[in-house]
C-alpha cells in the first residue's frame, strides 16, 4: 500500500484506529497533502487530541529530550499520583529542569490545604528520585491555577523549548488546551510543521520568542483500573466533582467492597476508622470477612458493580496484596480507582484488585 505521512507532524497515516497515532479518515488519503486527525484538529480548532504510544517509542522521545536543552513539564493526576508517575523520568531527560504539575485538584476535598498537598508531592517526587524546580497544583477542567502555570513555565524555561509529558488520562490535553487559550487568546496562530525523518510525533506550539512548546504523546499506564472495565463505565472512574470521603468504623475481620472492582479486608489492629477516597458513583459495601468470598461469587455485576453484569465473565480475578501499617497513617492506593487511609498502626490489611492493577502504600496525602 502507498504509504503516506502527515504533512503536519510527519507520522505515518493509518485509517484503522482513531485512538492510535496517525489516524485519518480514508478520504484524507486522497489529498495531495494529507494531514492526520490530530493535526487537523489542532490546526482548525486549536485543540489538542489524545494519542498514546508504546513504552519503547515513548522512551525514545524522552531520550530525545535528554539530548536537547529544554524545560520539562511533567503532568500527573493527583488522584492517581503514583499510578501516573513515569518511572525513571529523571534518568531519561538528563539534566533538564522539571516542573511537576498535579492536575485534577478539583477532586480533592475542599478542606484539604493546597500547600500540604504540594509538600506531599515534593516528598513523593523525591522518593522517585526527582527534584522539580517547582510543584504546582491545578485543575485543567475548572481552569484553576492555569495562569500561574503558564507564568511559571515562561519564567523557568529561560527562552528554551518546553516539553509537556505525562501518562494518558492525566489531563495533559485538557491542560495544554487551557494553556493555549492563556498564551494565544482565541486567535488561530497555531501552526504545525513537518520535520522529515522524525518519528517523534510531537505537536509543536510556537511561543512568542521563537521557542516551542511540544506536546508529547501520552504513555499508557497499564496498571490502571480503566483497562479492566467496560468503556461505558469509564466515566465512573473519571469523576468530575469533588470526591466525598466516606468513613467506615471497622472491626477486625471486616471487608469493604468498592463496587466489584476492589476489596479491602481489615484483618488486625482493633476497631478503627477507615477513610475511603473512591469516586462517589462507586458504591462501597461492608461485610464480614467470612462472608466476603460468597458475596462476591453471588453478587458480582449486581450489588457489586461495576463490572456490569454482561462484563462479569471477562472481568479478571481479584488478587490479594498484604500490608502491615506501622507508625503514621498511610494510604493504600488502587491505581486509577482511588485510595483508603488507614490510621496509625500497627494494623494489618489485605487489599484486592484485578491482577495487573497496581496496589501500593504511601504516606497519607490528606
Ligand atoms: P490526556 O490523556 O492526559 O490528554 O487526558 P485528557 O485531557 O484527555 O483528560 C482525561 C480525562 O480526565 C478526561 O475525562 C478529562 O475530562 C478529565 N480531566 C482532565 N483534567 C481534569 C481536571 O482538572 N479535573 C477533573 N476532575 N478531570 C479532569
Amino acid at each position: 500500500m502507498d504509504e503516506k505521512v502527515c504533512v503536519g507532524c510527519g507520522v505515518k497515516i493509518q485509517t484503522e484506529d482513531p485512538s492510535e497515532i496517525g489516524y485519518a479518515p480514508k478520504a484524507a488519503l486522497e489529498k495531495e497533502q494529507p494531514i492526520c486527525q490530530r493535526c487537523f484538529r489542532l490546526k482548525h480548532y486549536n485543540e489538542i487530541q489524545d494519542v498514546s504510544l508504546t513504552n519503547e517509542d515513548f522512551l525514545k522521545i524522552l531520550h530525545g529530550i535528554g539530548n536537547t536543552k529544554a524545560l520539562v513539564v511533567k503532568v500527573v493526576d493527583i488522584f492517581d499520583f503514583n499510578g501516573s508517575w513515569i518511572n525513571g523520568i529523571q534518568r531519561f531527560i538528563g539534566y533538564n529542569p522539571v516542573i511537576l504539575i498535579g492536575n485534577k485538584a478539583d477532586l480533592l476535598p475542599k478542606s484539604v490545604k493546597k500547600e500540604k498537598v504540594i509538600r506531599w508531592m515534593k516528598r513523593e517526587a523525591k522518593e522517585y528520585g526527582l527534584t522539580p524546580l517547582d510543584v504546582l497544583l491545578i485543575s485543567s477542567e475548572k481552569g484553576h491555577g492555569i495562569k500561574e502555570a503558564a507564568e511559571q513555565i515562561d519564567h523557568y524555561r529561560n527562552g528554551e523549548n518546553v516539553y509537556v509529558v505525562g501518562c494518558t488520562n492525566v489531563g495533559k490535553s485538557t491542560f495544554i488546551n487551557r494553556i493555549l487559550k492563556e498564551v494565544t487568546g482565541e486567535g488561530d496562530i497555531i501552526t504545525t510543521s513537518h520535520y522529515p525523518g522524525t518519528t517523534l510525533n510531537l505537536i509543536e506550539i510556537p511561543l512568542d520568542d521563537g521557542a516551542v512548546l511540544y506536546d508529547t504523546p501520552g504513555i499508557i499506564n497499564d496498571h490502571q483500573m480503566a483497562h479492566f472495565i467496560d468503556k461505558r463505565d469509564l466515566k465512573l472512574l473519571s469523576p468530575k466533582k469533588e470526591i466525598k470521603p466516606r468513613v467506615f468504623q471497622l472491626n477486625e475481620r471486616q471487608t469493604l467492597y468498592f463496587g466489584g472492582l476492589a476489596r479491602l479486608d481489615y484483618i488486625k489492629g482493633g476497631r478503627s476508622s477507615i477513610v475511603c477516597y473512591i469516586p462517589n458513583s462507586i458504591d462501597i459495601h461492608r461485610t464480614k470477612l467470612e462472608k466476603a468470598d460468597h458475596l462476591y461469587a453471588t453478587h458480582l455485576g449486581e450489588l457489586l458493580t461495576p463490572p456490569r453484569k454482561e462484563a462479569v465473565e471477562s472481568f479478571p480475578e481479584l488478587v490479594p496484596h498484604e500490608f502491615t501499617i506501622n507508625g503514621k497513617k498511610k494510604d493504600i492506593v488502587f491505581s486509577g480507582l482511588g485510595w483508603v487511609t488507614i490510621h496509625d498502626g500497627p494494623k494489618r490489611v489485605v487489599a484486592y484488585a484485578p491482577k495487573d492493577v497496581h496496589v501500593g502504600v504511601r504516606h497519607s496525602l490528606i
